[in-house]
């Protein structure tokens, strides 16, 4: 306790990301409800539709802990290829609405088709809580859980199509190495897509935000999960994260093209992209 203590206030950044994610994992999904009221699922389906997956995509999701941005991947194609073969059954044969979907019921998992995520995560907490979630969500086709860091990905070159990392290229201690790895494992064509806390432009609610982030989150992380340092580490992370334009400036010097960003409420969170191209 007292190592970890030390490790977050002196900054030694490797470990004290480490235990951080340790001791929050079992606790993490309810602490990201509660931090963010919730706002943190509307950010990650905003990034699953910029993204839009076509059929095949093989996503690589960096950081990708317990699992959101996967199960979310996987339901977004598998409603998308629902629709498009209800439409095109519709269109030739003479089935009720009721039949179609009822067929389909049947083996949803097709549905996926060959589209593939993968998700890596340096902490094998975050990926045990994400696993036991998949089961129990009953998620298991297409998706794979992979233990690694961000900085020295396990994967060959040119493999992915699209590499997301959400919430997660902050607490990671070379970014632009992390940059580099994603450059290398996509496919040229590829896109890069990185959601993330950021800065918040307007200047009151600038000010309301650090109000309830260094006095309220704590304090939740202290009553929700006996946890006051670790969520007083990821206020400061979210504080000495570079702002949108240095962020984007990064992703360029990485290799990337097209790089843009969209704000979310106001700067509160950034969607940066990038193309391998
Ligand atoms: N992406 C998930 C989400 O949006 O809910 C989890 C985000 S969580 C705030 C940050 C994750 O980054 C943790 O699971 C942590 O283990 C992981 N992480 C931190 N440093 C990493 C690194 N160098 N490589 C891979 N994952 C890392």
């Amino acid at each position: 306790e007292l190592f970890k203590v030390d490790c977050i206030s002196f900054s030694c950044p490797f470990f004290a990301v480490y235990q951080v994610f340790e001791s929050v994992a079992k606790k993490y999904d309810v602490m990201n409800d509660s931090m963010t009221l919730g706002i943190h699922r509307v950010w990650k389906d905003i990034l699953m539709h910029k993204m839009n997956p076509s059929p095949g995509t093989l996503l690589l999701d960096v950081a990708g802990g317990t699992g959101d941005i996967a199960f979310r991947f996987i339901n977004y194609v598998r409603s998308a290829r629902e629709r498009q073969l209800q439409r095109k059954l519709k269109n030739h044969q003479n089935l009720s609405w009721q039949e179609i979907s009822e067929s389909y019921q049947e083996d949803k998992f097709k549905l996926l088709g060959d589209s593939q995520v993968v998700v890596c995560d340096i902490n094998k907490e975050m990926l045990k809580v994400g696993k036991q979630k998949a089961q129990h969500l009953g998620y298991s086709e297409g998706l794979s859980w992979v233990l690694g860091n961000a900085e020295e990905l396990p994967f060959d070159d040119d493999k992915f199509d699209v590499y997301t990392i959400a919430f997660g290229i902050r607490n990671v201690t070379r970014i632009d190495l992390a940059l580099e790895e994603a450059y290398r494992v996509l496919k040229p064509g590829g896109r890069f897509l990185c959601l993330e806390f950021s800065r918040v432009s307007n200047p009151l609610l600038s000010r309301l935000y650090d109000l309830y982030s260094f006095q309220v989150i704590p304090v939740l992380g202290e009553v929700i999960a006996g946890d006051w340092k670790s969520y007083q580490y990821l206020v400061e992370s979210i504080r000495r994260f570079p702002p949108q334009e240095e962020l984007k400036a990064m992703i360029e010097d990485a290799g990337f093209l097209k790089v843009d960003y969209q704000n979310l409420n106001s700067g509160i969170v950034a969607i940066h992209s990038g193309f391998k191209l």
